[in-house]
């Protein structure tokens, strides 16, 4: 029988063209969210991102065999719902690996060097004279960085910031990353020591029940004040209003932001008239290569899931043992 598969995302012509070749293919627009319940009902699969899909949302879905996220974060699931279900989830690690890790260093070296907000001040026609003081920004190489989840993205961050750039590596993960150790030297501290120690703290871990608020008002004062705080892993890895209190008060340096609460980011939000923080619309993985590596990469796992042949990129493994 030919699977049905509901894509609540624009896919590239060429992946959906791919997965036509496997399976009835019905594009829903997840905004509208009557139908798009509706559709999950008839289906076997369904392919996308950025939205939640709560258990009530699939509570008629007795077909649903596999969800595909176009992503590697697998936060907008309730997994344990989904694994009693019997609904394989599948995700996209590795092919984001190297342009999340880019977009990390370019909010690095974008906060320490003031990037954004001087060439704002060069188009605002305030480049008269020769720069002074008040536009000198903070070295990167030779600094420390502390990598709070040294996965995949933290590993390929921990590589550029060693031997690219000459850093030192601080990490925190539940289990040691022997490789990033031995070719990175980056060296596994508890969480305050890293805090104390860093000059950049970057966060790269999933957001889980443990990681959701990781970085509060006293972990924030624990950081330097000349620190920066990066973040490209999900907003609430970090209490918001405690970190605009920080960068307001001068507790830290500044910050590079690619993920918020709240997002899009509000246009009241006080982040956005804060000369010491650097804002990215959530670009991660944003690249024409990379977004188009994903959506093939999640096709496949969507076909291979429902095929009974995929082997990898698997959240829920237990659902095969069942
Ligand atoms: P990963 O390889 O699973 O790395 C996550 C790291 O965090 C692991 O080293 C893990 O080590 C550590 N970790 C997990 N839970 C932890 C906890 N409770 N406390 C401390 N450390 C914990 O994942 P990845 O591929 O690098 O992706 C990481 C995250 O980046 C994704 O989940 C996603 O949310 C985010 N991301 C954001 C963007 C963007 O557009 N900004 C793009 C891609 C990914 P242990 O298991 O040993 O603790």
């Amino acid at each position: 029988m030919t699977h049905k598969i509901v894509a609540y995302k624009m896919l590239p012509p060429d992946v959906e063209a791919y997965l036509r070749e496997h399976a009835e293919v019905l594009n829903v627009d997840p905004r509208d969210e009557a139908t798009f319940i509706e559709a999950l009902k008839e289906a076997n699969g369904a392919i996308g991102a950025s939205i939640r899909i709560t258990p009530a949302m699939i509570e008629g879905a007795k077909n649903l065999k596999a969800l595909s996220t176009i992503s590697v974060g697998f936060d907008q699931f309730d997994v344990e719902d989904l694994t009693r279900r019997g609904i394989i989830l599948t995700h996209t690690p590795d092919v984001l690996t190297e342009s999340t890790a880019d977009t990390v260093f370019a909010l690095i070296l974008a906060s320490a060097r003031r990037v954004v907000e001087l060439a704002e001040w060069v188009k605002q026609g305030n480049w008269n004279a020769s720069i002074g003081e008040a536009q000198f920004g903070v070295d990167v190489q030779g600094k420390t960085l502390g990598i709070v989840g040294l996965g995949r993205i933290g590993g390929a961050v921990a590589r550029r910031a060693a031997l690219g750039f000459r850093m030192n590596v601080l990490y925190t993960n539940r289990s040691p990353n022997e490789q990033a150790e031995k070719e990175y030297g980056a060296k596994r501290v508890e969480l305050d020591e890293l805090l104390a120690q860093s000059d950049f703290v970057c966060l790269q871990v999933p957001l889980t029940p443990e990681t959701h608020g990781l970085i509060g008002a006293n972990e924030l004062k624990k950081m330097k004040r000349s620190a920066i705080l990066i973040n490209a892993s999900r907003g609430p890895t970090v209490d918001e209003a405690a970190l605009i209190e920080a960068l307001k008060n001068g507790t830290i340096r500044g910050a590079g932001l690619d993920v918020f609460e709240q997002e899009p980011l509000p246009a009241d939000s006080p982040l956005l008239a804060m000369n010491n923080v650097v804002a990215l619309p959530h670009i991660g993985s944003a690249t024409h290569e990379t977004r188009h590596a994903m959506a093939r990469n999640a096709a496949e796992n969507l076909v291979g899931a429902l095929d009974g042949t995929l082997t990898q990129n698997i959240v829920n493994r237990e659902v095969l043992k069942r």
